[in-house]
């Protein structure tokens, strides 16, 4: 029986799909009804070993072609992207369950968003410098790491792909990526894509597996860097085990973010950028300001309004355009979520809307209903953990000084947010907010032209920007001498 979403392979390696049946089965479930849409399987040693092998043998030419030459394949692969713009949202729904109004502008387009920026600044965002020292001089070039390494999150399996995939391309690397064998089949259509497009075969290799495959890929002496998109605790065994070889690093880990709406902001702007900032993508975006600090004079207003948009969501089929709301990922993340919406009830926070299992969908789906909590406090474990999941949690606050002691108080440090009219307030708190990415009078958005990434135990390095291609390149100097050397013996 041929499955609904099956590639024709489980791994892409050397400009084709590859196959080992001797890895473990992972199987790609539908959220929203628990079907399994395709059978893979994990990678085997063997597998590992020829997918970095052929990076290997791929990236010395690659990173002797001329940048722009490099950008142009890259941007005919931000074409074919939008081209298949409808199929690559449909594969991401069926991937993760998220609402194709979603994915049709959310997923596959940011990732064309990053071939497009990467592909054009290639030729300009490698430079080096030019130092003089009197009569001798200097000069600095960027130059490419080698086998770069992508380990992917399940919540933007594309988009992350795209944005591990070209900056480390742009810079003259090759790429071995890992999606979460939660989501395996989204970064498989980007390798193909890519493929089409004209990239070098070897350059760009997807590979299958979960929590054991991964280190064979960051333990791996062939590899030079490692990027992970993942949680805290995962991102604390990756580091240890690339420092263990000194690999480079960049790590864009879990938050637990604050979003601050002071009594004089735009009350439907900010209760808009709240439900963004968590329930988007069913919750499960890592920069959500789960922690919504709300000036006491305008919470019960904050709260009518956030509650009467909040029961209006519509929830159902992800591929039903009309749905905002989708399932969560899998069983075990609805459980977690459950889990933790229980512990917020007994632990005395007020359920405001939602807090179970919506009724009008199929039982097989992975769905939770979008919840909001209200007095919370800062103790709660609603508070304090990661929940990755459509639960916004509402603070009450007196003033300035105290929510950003209170924002601050948390080991993540990945975004955060303010709302407010006051312009000076707004540039003063977020001075003071220890975050990697933070929004003023909005929240979430992340177009690649900014940097991205988490400060604290939210990781460090950034995807995006000029930036992104500082973190998969290292500079090489050079002194040149211009006159006879002055050897003191
Ligand atoms: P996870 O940490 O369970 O897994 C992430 C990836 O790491 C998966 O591909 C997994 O197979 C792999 N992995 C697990 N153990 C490994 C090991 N020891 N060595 C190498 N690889 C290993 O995370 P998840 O549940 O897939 O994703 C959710 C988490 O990701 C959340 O905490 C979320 O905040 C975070 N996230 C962060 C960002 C960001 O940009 N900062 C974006 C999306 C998700």
């Amino acid at each position: 029986m041929t499955l609904r979403a099956q590639p024709k392979a489980s791994h892409f390696i050397d400009g084709e799909y590859v196959e080992d049946d001797a890895g473990s089965v992972i199987e790609s479930i539908y959220p929203a009804t628990g079907e399994v849409i395709a059978r893979l399987h994990a990678a085997t040693p063997a597998i590992v070993e020829k997918a970095i092998a052929s990076a290997k043998r791929a990236q010395p030419e690659w990173a002797a072609m001329s940048p722009t030459a490099r950008g142009r394949i890259l941007k005919r692969a931000a074409d074919l992207i939008r081209e298949r713009n409808r199929e690559l949202s449909e594969l991401e729904t069926l991937d993760t369950g998220k609402p194709i109004q979603e994915t049709i502008v959310a997923d596959p387009t940011s990732g064309a968003d990053s071939f497009e920026f990467f592909g054009g600044i290639a030729a300009a965002g490698l430079n080096g410098s030019y130092i003089p020292l009197g009569g001798d001089f200097a000069y600095t070039k960027r130059v490419p790491l080698g086998v770069c390494v992508g380990i992917g999150a399940w919540n933007y399996p594309q988009q992350i792909a795209c944005w591990k995939g070209a900056p480390a391309l742009a810079a003259g690397n090759a790429m071995v990526f890992k999606p979460s064998e939660n989501t395996p089949l989204g970064a498989l259509a980007i390798a193909e894509i890519l493929n089409k497009a004209g990239l070098p075969k070897g350059l760009y290799n997807v590979i299958q597996g979960d929590r054991e495959t991964g280190p064979l890929l960051v333990n791996h002496p062939d590899v030079a860097k490692v990027s992970l998109t993942g949680s805290v605790p995962t991102g604390r065994k990756v580091a240890a085990a690339a420092a263990g070889s000194l690999k480079h690093v960049t790590m864009e880990l879990g938050g637990k973010s604050p979003l601050i709406v002071f009594d004089d902001a735009d009350i439907d702007s900010a209760v808009g950028g709240a439900m963004l900032g968590n329930f988007y993508s069913t919750g499960q975006v890592c920069s959500n300001g789960t922690r919504v600090f709300v000036q006491r004079k305008i919470k019960a207003e904050f709260l009518k309004r956030l509650k009467a948009r909040t029961e209006a969501i519509a929830i159902g089929d992800p591929m039903d355009e009309a749905t905002q709301l989708g399932p969560m990922v899998s069983w075990a993340q609805r459980d977690k979520v459950l889990s933790y919406i229980e512990k917020g009830k007994a632990e005395g926070a007020t359920l405001v809307t939602g807090g179970g299992i919506p009724n009008n969908v199929s039982g097989e789906g992975y769905y939770v209903q979008p919840t909001v909590f209200a007095d919370v406090t800062d103790e709660m474990t609603i508070a304090r953990e990661e929940i990755f999941g459509p639960v916004m949690c509402v603070l009450d606050f007196d003033d300035e000084a105290e929510v950003i002691a209170r924002g601050n108080a948390t080991e993540f440090g990945l975004s955060a947010g303010v709302f407010t009219s006051d312009l000076t307030r707004a540039h003063r708190v977020v001075d003071q907010l220890e975050a990697g990415t933070l929004w003023i009078n909005t929240y979430n958005l992340c177009p690649v032209e900014i940097p991205f990434g988490g400060s604290k135990q939210s990781g460090f390095g950034r995807e995006n920007s000029l930036a992104a291609l500082e973190h998969y390149s290292e500079l090489k100097t050079v002194y040149v001498g211009m006159g006879p050397v002055q050897a003191p013996y």
